[in-house]
C-alpha cells in the first residue's frame, strides 16, 4: 500500500517521539530507516559533499576568496547578505556575517565549526544579522561541532554585540549544555575590539589590517572600517560600506583582489541618499584605476530597490568602464577566486 504524506508524517512523528531520549538535536535525529517523502529526500541532498572549490584543501602558498553573500539589505534569494570567506591552508576567516552566511558556508562545503574568526566592518544589520546563526549552528555537534568560543574581531562595538547576542540567546546555550549536547566553552562568543586602524590579526602567516572608511557624508555612521588580508605575496581588500575615500587606494594599491561595494540605479538621480552612502560605478572605476588591483570585484551590490529599477550587470560594467579598463568581475554568491603564484583563477558558481 502506498503511504500518503499524512501517514508518513504521523509515522515519522511517532518514531521521533519514541526516540526522543536519544535525540540531541533535530539534525542529529537520523530517521533514514523511515520512508522518505519527496520533500525530505530533496532536503537530504544538502547533506551530500559539495563540489564547491572552498571545500578543497589549498596548497601552502594559495589564498582563496569566496563571496558568500553579495547583496544589500534587500531580502533576495540570489544575493545573500554581505559576507566574504578568506581561506588559506590553515585558516577560514569570514568578513561580515550578513543574512544567509550559514547557508552559503554550508553550500560551499565549509564546516561551520571550522571558522577561525569573524571580522565585522560596521554594525548595519545587513552585515551582522547572520552572526547569531553562524555562532550557534557552529556549535551543534553534527553541523559544526566547534569545541571553543567563536572569535569575533572588529572596531569598538563588537564586544557589545557579543555580549548582547550571548544574553539574547542564553537559553540555547543553557539547554544544550544541560542536555549534555555541548560543552559550555563551545557556546562562547569572544570579541576582540580595536580602537584604531592597524593589524588586528596575525596568525599562521595571515595578517589582517583594519582601516577606516566613511559610510556617509557627515561621518555619522561610526565605526565603519574595511580590511586588507595579506598572506605571503597574496592580498585581498574588502572595502566595507563606503563612499570614495583615500584609504581604499592607500591600503588597496596593487592588491590581488579588491572587493568593493557599489550602488547604482537605472536613473542616476534616483535615491540621492543611497548614492551619498555608497560608491557608484563611475567612482569605483576611478578607484580601481588608481589602485590597480589584479582583479576588481563588486560585492555588496545595491542594484535597485523596491520600486526603483537597478541596472544589468553589463550596464554596471559599462558605467565602470567610463573610468577603468582593467580586470573586473561583478560578484555572485559562491563565486570563488583562487590566488596563487600563477595568477587568479575565477570559479563561477554556475560552473560548480
Ligand atoms: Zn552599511
Ligand atoms: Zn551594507
Amino acid at each position: 500500500m502506498g503511504k500518503s504524506p499524512l501517514h508518513t508524517r504521523l509515522f515519522r512523528f511517532t518514531a521521533l517521539s519514541l526516540s526522543g531520549m536519544l535525540c540531541m538535536v533535530a539534525a542529529g535525529c537520523a530517521d533514514n530507516d523511515l520512508p522518505q517523502p519527496k520533500a525530505a529526500a530533496a532536503a537530504q541532498m544538502d547533506t551530500t559533499p559539495t563540489q564547491h572549490p572552498a571545500a578543497a584543501p589549498l596548497n601552502d602558498d594559495e589564498l582563496r576568496v569566496t563571496l558568500l553573500g553579495t547583496g544589500s539589505p534587500l531580502p533576495s534569494t540570489s544575493r545573500a547578505g554581505m559576507s566574504t570567506l578568506v581561506q588559506t591552508n590553515k585558516l577560514n576567516l569570514v568578513i561580515d556575517a550578513g543574512r544567509g552566511v550559514t547557508t552559503r558556508l554550508h553550500q560551499a562545503g565549509v564546516s561551520l565549526g571550522q571558522i577561525d574568526g569573524v571580522f565585522l566592518t560596521h554594525f548595519h544589520s545587513d552585515h551582522v544579522s547572520g552572526l547569531a546563526d553562524l555562532w550557534m549552528t557552529g556549535y551543534i555537534p553534527p553541523l559544526g561541532g566547534r569545541q571553543e568560543a567563536l572569535s569575533l574581531y572588529g572596531p569598538e562595538g563588537v564586544g557589545n554585540i557579543a555580549e548582547g547576542l550571548t544574553s539574547a540567546f542564553k537559553n540555547d546555550a543553557d539547554v544544550r549544555v544541560a542536555d549534555g549536547e555541548v560543552k559550555p566553552e563551545a557556546t562562547g562568543l569572544s570579541a576582540t575590539e580595536f580602537t584604531h586602524e592597524g593589524v588586528v590579526f596575525d596568525q599562521d602567516g595571515v595578517r589582517v589590517t583594519m582601516f577606516d572608511v566613511q559610510h556617509d557624508p557627515k561621518g555619522a555612521i561610526k565605526p565603519s572600517v574595511g580590511y586588507r588580508v595579506d598572506f605571503g605575496e597574496h592580498s585581498v581588500l574588502i572595502s566595507g560600506d563606503t563612499i570614495p575615500v583615500d584609504n581604499i587606494v592607500k591600503y588597496g594599491s596593487n592588491v590581488d583582489v579588491m572587493i568593493h561595494e557599489v550602488a547604482e540605479f537605472e536613473d542616476t538621480s534616483a535615491l540621492p541618499t543611497v548614492y551619498a552612502h555608497h560608491t557608484n560605478p563611475r567612482q569605483a572605476g576611478q578607484i580601481f584605476k588608481t589602485a590597480a588591483p589584479q582583479m576588481a570585484v563588486y560585492s555588496h551590490i545595491v542594484n535597485g530597490t523596491i520600486g526603483i529599477p537597478g541596472v544589468s550587470n553589463e550596464k554596471l560594467v559599462e558605467r565602470t568602464r567610463e573610468n577603468y579598463d582593467g580586470p573586473l568581475t561583478v560578484g555572485e554568491d559562491l563565486m570563488s577566486f583562487l590566488i596563487s603564484g600563477t595568477g587568479i583563477e575565477v570559479h563561477h558558481p554556475s560552473n560548480i
